[in-house]
């Protein structure tokens, strides 16, 4: 058997065609397929406004400056999650605040967030980074309710759920960063990610003032709105205002990651397809906790089993070429987090996830015999190989 990863981009024909014309045409960063690119995924989404970026670390980053994150502002997120989530607070020279996920959608749980909001006094903590993990859409209209009691921005780390959405209280479908809750919206184009781009970001919005804002810090904070400049000196005068960056997409990299959004749709219907087919054969089995049924609206950016002897799984699968993962070790444990503090212990829901999650191969070119094959290694480990794991 091939190499089998747990997620993969998938680069067709069309999508190299696509870089060619650019490379041929008269723009390679910043061009016309920027906002091209930023138009479709605003409507993709929903989303009023759309920037893109270099990647979705910089996206996150842009975000703090936008808000305004300052010196030792405390912001909450999960410690289940990419470090890019916590580390744009940090960025900042903001106050990372962990807070424990719940156990049944590995998601940061609202109510032990209600709980730090709750015992501090109002204005204690600025904002919120939820992340939709492993493309299960957070409730953003909870967050935002509970946001607006303790006067927190919201950052909806999307990365994982372009294409993912929940139902709200009237009923309605609400996608993930569509900006009705949140106030800033991230995504990223790392080749695992469901739209590739090589590398590449973007933010969604329906503040027009925090979206003029996030285009004139992404080039430097030189103002994009002639109108808005305080002097001028001439046909030549650009004017930088505020400390920005140069966190811009190329127009190389838009021009794949349009083209890879118009498969976009397809790929979440096989990654559903795909889900569905594993929670059937892998529900019976007692050794595997699989989350519960197939989640509606989920984006499965990753497909996770949680199960004991989880390091030999990883290990067996990892000798048959199977490159499984484990999605993530939980921030408040690396060595950068423990020096505020953080230890073993802080947040159990997270660390019992940890040591039993698995990451198995979930991406939209993923063949039937390919799943099928990891389907029986796992059925194969458990009832022939576990007792003998020592000599594998
Ligand atoms: C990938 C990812 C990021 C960072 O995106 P990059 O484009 O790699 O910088 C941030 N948050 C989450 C949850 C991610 O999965």
């Amino acid at each position: 058997m091939k190499k089998i990863p747990y997620g993969r981009q998938n680069i067709t024909d069309e999508d190299i065609q696509a870089v060619v014309e650019t490379l041929k045409g008269d723009w390679l960063t910043q061009g016309p397929k920027i906002g091209e690119f930023e138009k479709a995924f605003a409507e993709y989404v929903g989303a009023k406004y759309a920037v893109a970026v270099s990647n979705g670390t910089a996206a996150l980053h842009l975000c703090t400056l936008a808000l305004g994150v300052n010196k030792n502002d405390k912001v909450i997120t999960t410690p289940i999650t990419f470090a890019a989530s916590a580390n744009c607070v940090r960025y900042a020279r903001g106050e990372v605040v962990f807070a424990d996920i719940d156990p049944e959608t590995y998601l940061l749980d609202i109510n032990e967030v209600e709980k730090l909001l709750k015992a501090a006094p109002k204005g204690t903590y600025k904002g919120i980074i939820p992340v939709d993990f492993a493309g299960r859409a957070v409730d953003m209209e909870a967050f935002r309710n509970l946001a607006d009691e303790y006067g927190c921005w919201l950052i909806e780390d999307a990365c994982h759920a372009p294409g993912g959405y929940f139902t709200d209280s009237k009923g309605n479908i609400q996608n993930c960063g569509n900006g009705q809750f949140a106030d800033l919206a991230i995504f990223s184009f790392h080749p695992v990610k469901h739209i590739a781009a090589g590398e590449g970001g973007m933010i969604t919005t329906n503040d027009e003032v925090l979206y003029r804002k996030l285009l004139n810090l992404r080039t430097h904070g030189i103002q994009q709105d002639a109108s808005k400049k305080i002097y001028d000196h001439g046909g030549w005068y650009y004017e930088m205002q505020e400390l920005g960056f140069n966190y811009r997409l190329t127009d190389i990299q838009s021009a794949l990651g349009l083209s890879q959004l118009q498969r976009a749709e397809q790929g979440i219907e096989k990654r559903r397809e795909i889900a569905k087919k594993y929670h059937q054969k892998l529900q019976e089995t007692s050794f595997i906790k699989g989350q519960s049924g197939v989640v509606p609206g989920h984006a499965y950016h990753l497909y996770v089993i949680e199960t004991e002897n989880r390091k030999e799984l990883f290990d067996y699968f990892r000798s048959l070429n199977v490159i499984v993962q484990i999605h993530y070790v939980p921030l408040h444990l690396m060595p950068y987090y423990r020096q505020f503090g953080w230890k073993e212990g802080d947040f159990p829901n997270a660390e019992n996830y940890y040591e039993h999650c698995l990451s198995i191969p979930m991406y939209p070119t993923l063949t039937d015999e390919e799943q099928a094959y990891v389907i029986d290694e796992i059925n194969t480990f458990y009832s022939e190989k576990l007792s003998t794991v020592n000599h594998l």
